[in-house]
């Protein structure tokens, strides 16, 4: 196991993705920046590996 650089969390604590296309957008974004879609879900699922 590696250490995770700080900005990379950032990164991903700040990132929404579409459903549709998992394309990534900033957060903030209304609209995917590549389908157009409304459908964003923040990226912050994994941040917190099961045991
Ligand atoms: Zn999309």
């Amino acid at each position: 196991m590696g250490k995770f650089p700080i900005a990379d969390e950032q990164l991903l604590g700040s990132v929404v993705v579409c459903r549709r296309c998992k394309a990534r957008n900033k957060v903030g974004s209304t609209k995917c920046r590549k389908c157009g879609g409304s459908a964003l879900r923040p990226k912050n699922k994994e941040l917190r590996v099961k045991k």
